[in-house]
């Protein structure tokens, strides 16, 4: 683990199995750290802070270090590509040619946008004084993150954290740390100081649960499951910390009878199976128009037929195995539960067999149609390769539909009509609607969940503002002993 700028082990000396899904084999050892060393972490964060030795640093050398990052992570990014693959079984294409180098777009933009945040008065607002906004660090942060997205995931929570002059303890998902560690050397190598990023690894249920009840951090970000959010809003009330929670998804994929068919098969394809079908936007409820529904369905399983699903490591690969044993039975249970609902299994849902990687957790992509809108694999988040299929009738039947569900993630709209677009941007409750398209979020713009998605924001200027507190200033303008207004409330 990587505390106060020094790599340490576990005071208990116990440690975590990390790994590779595409063999089932483990690929490296962390230390798993007890409740002595989250307490370190903190403290080290903690005082870091309260040094100012970051805090006070102005925002420009900040971003000359989070930009001497990026460069530093370009230059290593062959390790941290091969690293990232063999841990979380994405395919090689995806983390070279879309996970990498997104990332260090993210870190440059972050960088950038720390430079720029004001406050947003400087003015008079009673006759007497001068009213000021300041935006200040929280202090220090946990920052807890799922597997599906290792070194992604903690440069959205942590970056912007630390841009903004606040100090971090990192928790990465115990299936994927690997990245995350690797990270804290480079943040060191550029010139964060020691103690502004820390890195303890194990288990969340009690290396998470202790941060949540930390008093000395003032705030946690986390991104992760519904389930485990609400946890962290309970324990992290000891103190009243601010919890940040980006949680899970379960988009709509709405298909109207005037849409380029062709353009919305090739963007379900990457829509419900990017990472392997375990990212919080994944197109997961596809809502087709009667008129154009066989015509899509068609298509669709043509278009899987074609995937290359195999070894994570070769450059053909579409697609890899799921994070887990765990994962890959939670999600065959999905499957069994819709076709027990009244679901119809189209394709797919099986466990292929890949030579050489028999023990990975592999399985073919599945396509089921329903009717039943109250199935669980219309309601809840499969975080898997499942295309859930459904017909609609038309415009309000089908925003009905999508808005009834507890999360608000994602959602894309498919058509050619332009009110039908405008109108739905309106009336979809969803923290991103994308007309034509489905995934893309440019380090500008925020991805922020509605309903149990959670709150706050990722990426954009939003997400530098969530890791600030607000302060109002005040100058009196008058010189007076006693000002005017006084005398409302007492006798001079
Ligand atoms: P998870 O089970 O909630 O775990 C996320 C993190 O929380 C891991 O580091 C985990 O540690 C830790 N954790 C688990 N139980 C905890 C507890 N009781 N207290 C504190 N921490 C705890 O989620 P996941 O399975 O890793 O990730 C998948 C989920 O993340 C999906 O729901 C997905 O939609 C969501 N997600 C959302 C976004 C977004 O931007 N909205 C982005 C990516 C993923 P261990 O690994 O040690 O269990």
């Amino acid at each position: 683990m990587f505390i106060n700028g020094e790599w340490v082990e576990s005071s208990n000396e116990e440690v975590l199995d990390v790994k590779n899904p595409s063999t089932g084999t483990t690929m490296a050892k962390v230390q798993s750290a007890s409740n002595e060393d989250v307490h370190r972490a903190i403290d080290a964060a903690r005082n870091s802070f309260d040094s100012g030795i970051w805090s006070r640093l102005p925002p420009g050398e900040r971003s000359n270090i989070l930009l001497r990052v990026a460069e530093l992570l370009e230059k290593n990014q062959e390790e941290f590509i091969k690293i990232e693959t063999e841990n979380s079984g994405k395919s090689i294409k995806q983390v070279s040619g879309y996970d990498i180098p997104y990332t260090i777009d993210n870190i440059r933009f972050i960088a950038g946008a720390c430079r720029t945040l004001e406050g947003k008065a400087m003015a008079e607002y009673v006759s007497d004084g001068t009213s000021a906004i300041r935006r200040e660090p929280i202090g220090a942060i946990g920052i807890i993150t799922p597997w599906n997205y290792p070194l992604m995931m903690v440069i959205w929570r942590a970056f912007p954290a630390i841009a903004m002059g606040n100090s971090v303890v990192v928790k990465p998902a115990s299936y994927t740390p690997l990245t995350t560690l690797k990270l804290a050397k480079i943040l060191q190598d550029a010139g964060v100081p020691d103690g502004v990023f820390n890195v303890i690894t194990g288990p969340g249920s009690s290396v998470g649960e202790e941060m949540a009840k930390s008093d000395k951090l003032e705030m946690i970000a986390f991104t992760g499951s519904t389930e485990v959010g609400k946890r962290l809003s309970v324990l992290g009330a000891s103190n009243l910390k601010k919890v940040s929670l980006e949680l899970g998804g379960k988009a709509p994929f709405i298909v109207f009878k005037d849409a380029n068919i062709d353009a919305a098969v090739e963007s379900a394809i990457v829509g419900g199976l990017v990472n392997n079908g375990q990212d919080c936007a994944n197109s997961t409820r596809y809502y087709i128009q009667e008129e154009v529904f066989d015509k899509f369905v068609a298509r669709l399983r043509e278009r899987i037929q074609k995937l290359n699903i195999g070894d994570p490591q070769n450059p053909e690969i579409d697609m890899g195995p799921l994070i887990s044993e765990a994962q890959r039975k939670r999600v065959e249970g999905y499957i069994e539960k819709g076709i027990n609902e009244g679901g119809k299994l189209l394709s797919g849902g099986n466990r292929p067999l890949i030579k050489n990687h028999e023990n990975g957790y592999y399985l073919n992509p599945a396509l089921i149609y329903t009717e039943n809108d109250n199935s669980a694999i219309v309601k809840e988040e499969i975080f898997g390769p499942v295309f859930t299929i459904l017909k609609f009738i038309n415009y309000d039947d089908v925003i009905r539909r999508s808005n009834d569900v507890t999360y608000g993630l994602g959602s894309s709209v498919w058509t050619s009509d332009i009110t039908t677009a405008m109108r739905a941007t309106r009336d979809l409750r969803f923290g991103t609607v994308w007309i034509n398209e489905h995934v893309v979020v440019p380090s500008e713009m925020p991805w922020a969940g509605y309903k149990e998605s959670g709150h706050g924001a990722s990426l954009s200027p939003y997400s530098l503002e969530e890791f600030t507190y607000i302060k109002h200033v005040y100058f009196d303008l008058t010189g007076k002993v006693r000002k005017d207004w006084y005398g409302q409330i007492f006798k001079g």
